[in-house]
This record gives C-alpha cells, sequence and structure tokens, in this order.
C-alpha cells in the first residue's frame, strides 16, 4: 500500500540545525545507503570532526534544481507509520526565500528549528511569516539543541511561550512544540528518556498526527505554463506543465499573452497518449489551428480565461543588497514566464512580525524589508491573484546576479 505523500519544509535561523536535523530524520529512518554513510564517515576523520556528523550527509546529499532558478535541494523520502515525507530543504535564508515563493517545491507543512540555547532570532520570525503568507498553515515547532540547555524544562517553556506570542500576532493556532536534540537524536523519531518532564510525542508522532496531506488543486481553472515548443515530424510540440485545473484532450485551449487559439487534438506523456492531465504533470500537446505559440505562455479554457493585465499590487520580500526604488524597471519571472515591469509607487513598509504597517510610501525598500508595491508591466502579463491560484500568483525579481526579491501578487487592475 503506498502511504500519502507529505511535503516538508525546514525553516528557522541560521546554525539552531536544520540541517542536522534533516540529516537525523534520513539516518533515523535508515533511508541512507550503508556505503554513503561509510563515506560520509570517513570525509568526516579525514577533516577532524569526531563522531558523526550529520550536516556532512547533507551537504553530500545536496543535488541541484533543474529550472530558471538555481536552488539547492535535498530531496530523499522516508517512511513513518502514516506518511512518505519529503524533506524539501534549502541551505540558506535567500534559497529558503526564494524556493518558497517560486513554489518550486509546494510545502504541505514546514517545521520550524528553534535553537534552545539561543532562542527566537530575525530569521526565525522572518520564515514564520513568510509560511504564513504563502499559505502554508501547517506548522510545528523543532525547540532544538536542548541538550546544550542540559535538557530544561523551564528553558524549554520560556522559549515556548516567546515563540507562542509570534504564531498568535501571526494567526497561527496551536502550534504543537516539542523539545529535541537532533544531534542526539533525541525526540526527533525516536523518544529519549532524557526528558524526565516531557510525556509528549517526538516530533514525528506529532507530525504523524496533527499533519494532513494536501490535495491537488484539480477543481480550479485550468492553467498550464508552456515551457517549450518545437517541430516534431512535421508537427508542432507544445510542452507543458499543468498547474491548476484538469488539461482535457478535444478541448479548445487558449494561450495567453500570445492570444492564440487552438484545440488540444493529443496529450502526450513519458511517450503515451492521454485524455487527461493533472496539476503536476508535465505534457507534450499537439493543437491544431495554432500559430504563434511562446515559451512563457498560459493555457487556459476560453471559459475561464487567464486574464491579462498591466498593473497589480504585490506583498515582496527583498533578500539582496539591491534596493528597490519607485520608478525602477526589473524583470519579472514567474511559471515559466518573464517580463519587464516598472515600480510605479511603493506603497508601505510592512513589519514582518506584527504584520502592521511600518512606514506609507518609503522611497525605498532594501535588503530584508517586506513592503507592498504597485507595479505596471511593459507588455501585459497573465498573473494571478496570490490567493485564488497560488501557482501562478508569485513571482521572483531578477537582478543581475540571480533573484533578489520574491512577492506574492494580491489584486491585479
Ligand atoms: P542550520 O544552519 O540550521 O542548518 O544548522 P546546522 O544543522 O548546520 O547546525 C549548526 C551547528 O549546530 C552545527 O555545528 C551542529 O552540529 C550544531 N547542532 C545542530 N543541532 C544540534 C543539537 O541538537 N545539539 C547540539 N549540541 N548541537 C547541534
Amino acid at each position: 500500500m503506498s502511504l500519502p505523500k507529505i511535503n516538508l519544509v525546514v525553516i528557522g535561523h541560521k546554525d539552531h540545525g536544520k540541517s542536522t536535523l534533516i540529516g537525523r530524520l534520513l539516518y533515523d529512518s535508515n533511508v541512507i545507503p550503508e556505503q554513503k554513510i561509510q563515506e560520509i564517515e570517513e570525509e568526516s576523520k579525514r577533516l577532524g570532526k569526531k563522531g558523526f556528523k550529520f550536516h556532512f550527509l547533507l551537504d553530500s546529499l545536496e543535488e541541484e534544481r533543474e529550472g530558471g532558478l538555481t536552488i539547492d535541494i535535498m530531496q530523499t523520502p522516508f517512511k513513518t507509520k502514516k506518511y512518505l515525507y519529503t524533506i524539501i530543504d534549502c541551505p540558506g535564508h535567500k534559497e529558503f526565500v526564494k524556493n518558497m515563493i517560486t513554489g518550486a517545491s509546494q510545502a504541505d507543512a514546514a517545521i520550524l528549528v528553534v535553537s534552545a540555547k539561543e532562542g527566537i532570532q530575525d530569521q526565525t520570525k522572518h520564515h514564520a511569516f513568510l509560511t504564513k503568507i504563502l499559505g502554508i498553515n501547517q506548522l510545528v515547532v523543532a525547540v532544538n539543541k536542548m541538550d546544550k540547555v542540559s535538557y530544561n524544562e523551564e528553558r524549554f517553556k520560556e522559549v515556548s511561550e516567546k515563540l507562542n506570542k509570534v504564531f498568535i500576532s501571526l494567526g497561527y493556532e496551536k502550534v504543537p512544540i516539542i523539545p529535541v536534540s537532533a544531534l542526539n537524536g533525541d525526540n526527533v523519531l525516536k523518544r529519549s528518556k532524557k526528558f524526565q518532564w516531557y510525556d509528549g510525542q517526538t516530533l514525528f508522532e506529532t507530525l504523524d498526527k496533527t499533519i494532513s496531506p494536501s490535495t491537488l488543486p484539480i477543481s480550479k481553472p485550468l492553467r498550464a505554463c508552456v515551457q517549450d515548443v518545437y517541430q516534431l515530424k512535421g508537427e508542432k510540440i507544445v510542452v507543458c506543465k499543468i498547474e491548476t485545473g484538469i488539461l482535457e484532450s478535444g478541448r479548445r485551449v487558449i494561450f495567453e499573452p500570445s492570444g492564440e487559439k487552438g484545440l488540444v487534438k493529443k496529450i502526450e506523456m513519458f511517450g503515451k497518449e492521454i485524455r487527461q492531465a493533472k496539476p503536476g504533470d508535465s505534457v507534450g500537446l499537439i493543437i491544431s489551428g495554432i500559430k504563434g505559440v511562446n515559451r512563457g505562455d498560459v493555457v487556459s479554457y476560453p471559459e475561464n480565461p487567464a486574464k491579462l493585465f498591466r498593473s497589480f499590487i504585490a506583498e515582496i520580500i527583498l533578500f539582496s543588497d539591491a534596493k528597490m526604488r519607485n520608478n525602477d524597471v526589473r524583470t519579472i519571472r514567474y511559471g515559466t514566464a518573464e517580463n519587464k515591469c516598472k515600480v510605479l509607487k511603493i506603497l508601505e513598509k510592512i513589519d514582518p512580525i506584527n504584520l502592521t504597517s511600518q512606514e506609507k510610501f518609503p522611497d525605498v525598500l532594501q535588503d530584508g524589508d517586506v513592503g507592498k508595491v504597485m507595479f505596471s508591466a511593459i507588455k501585459p502579463i497573465c498573473l494571478e491573484k496570490y490567493s485564488e491560484i497560488p501557482q501562478l500568483g508569485r513571482f521572483v525579481i531578477e537582478g543581475k546576479r540571480g533573484a533578489t526579491a520574491a512577492g506574492i501578487v494580491l489584486e491585479v487592475k
């Protein structure tokens, strides 16, 4: 019997133990081949590290994600009694923000790692804020490094109380908080006797109990992103990825912003003809009646078409030293599309902790700032409101050296 799948994102301030926790999870659930473990142990010894260092495991498992953005990501699925979990690890803060907003990986739930020793830090709050605005409502906290505070109950309570205040301000309800030591493996997958005072569940028993898998967005209107268009044996093949809804053969579709219309004659996936494609599927289409379809086009049905517009309001977060000012022109990327947009007006700077307005109409937004901004696209685009179709409601802003900011669309005009 196959278990339902859960995608987990592990978030938290740098050095609070995210990699160690993931390494521990994979190690304790025996999904790492013996040979790989030996290699890592040898490497670890060679570098003069004592014992098994879990973050080496992580470094060696990292793989590059394909696609427009290079995102380091590590994905090794592991099982509990209830679910097949896949961890979406983002090694750094920037990668995390990028990854979350581009939706390179859809997270069903998040584990927030907070060090018991250091307590809540800037990125702790920032990440909790981001998961919230991105609509990840399933959150579990691991208060890590409990070994460093002698497994002390008072310290755990102190950190938990502060965390609860942050969650309440963000609108999270009843977030489970579990004391763990990722390094020693206490309370991660295995129960530990070191917490005499704790009779609750382990981190993963808690996840199993509180989390539910997300469902495919099949009841939403059809949206698919054109990835590529090529000729094969005299026929034009349109390769696209379904984001929402169901694509069926025999139906008329439109492509925006190209403005082309056509009939789906055939849908192919992995070389086989299929009648329907669902969200997540990448398919090749043969469409009659089209000429100039392009990468970046959005496919929809005429009954509920993707709309073209120019101006939109977005909530954005900056994560590089490239500042943003009114009238700046920036390249934004969403789905497989790329467009130039002008910063019409920075409407406000938002405090990411309390979600309140910090400053109205600031002149500039800089690294780490969250702001509400009105953009105007140079050519019409078909983004969506994030609350309706998140898959096409988020974007990144490209700079000279990669993504510099990311945003979600609040309103379109
Ligand atoms: P990340 O930046 O959040 O991924 O943090 P890492 O997993 O790289 O851990 C940062 C440092 O904290 C490393 O030196 C880890 O060995 C150490 N660390 C992580 N978890 C624990 C823990 O449970 N106990 C102790 N004592 N150290 C830990």
